[in-house]
């Protein structure tokens, strides 16, 4: 099992850190062993001072597939679900400066937050998703995929196009704007067009 993740890609997210907005999907993946599901609390690592919530849509694949062409890529989807991309923005902001892999300031334990998954025939249209993010009871993130920069068919045929999908992969599709630092004791809870979907406890 795989988890891609995109970055960048609405473009008030890009602004709001000071980013370009990419001309293609720009990917990054997490290790299995980020995954935290069944709302296990995240342990807020020592190693960040700055850790980030990024909520997001989320795919899991239904079915194996390479060089998928965009209008057979609908078919590819099995579940929509919604998560969290923890990003310890210290160390991405500082691998960013050197050039450097972003891997340890993504990729670790339990930065892929994930809630339930929605069988993709129970949505109207994928390209028009809402949801939001609550933090402590306050909306802090809300979203909706019309306005990704790259819908979910282009994004599953340009990551088609360098790695074989197969069934049970996630794909982490980005953020909206919105994004903040996490502390202790806080609780976040995602919502599914309108239906909570997760609740992450920060410990
Ligand atoms: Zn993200």
């Amino acid at each position: 099992m795989k988890i891609f993740c995109i970055g960048r890609n609405y473009i008030d997210h890009a602004k709001e850190l000071g980013n370009d907005v990419p001309s293609e999907p720009l990917i990054f993946m997490k290790p299995p062993t980020a995954l935290l599901i069944n709302n296990k609390p995240f342990y807020h690592p020592d190693f960040s001072e700055n850790i980030h919530f990024e909520c997001e849509m989320v795919i899991k694949i239904g079915k194996n597939g390479k060089n998928i062409a965009e209008r057979f890529a609908p078919s590819y989807i099995k579940e929509i679900g919604l998560g969290i991309d923890f990003t310890a923005r210290d160390i991405q902001d500082k691998l960013k400066a050197k050039g450097h892999p972003w891997e340890i300031a993504k990729g670790f334990n339990g930065s892929a937050v994930i809630g339930d998954f929605v069988p993709i025939e129970k949505f109207k249209d994928v390209n028009n998703i809402n949801f939001h993010l609550l933090k402590n009871g306050e909306q802090v993130q809300t979203g909706n995929t019309a306005d990704m920069i790259f819908n979910a068919a282009k994004l599953i045929s340009h990551i088609s196009k360098y790695f074989l999908v197969h069934q049970g992969d996630y794909i982490y599709t980005g953020t909206p704007a919105g994004v903040g630092k996490i502390e202790i004791g806080d609780v976040l809870e995602g919502f599914l067009e309108g239906e909570s979907n997760f609740v992450c406890t920060i410990k």
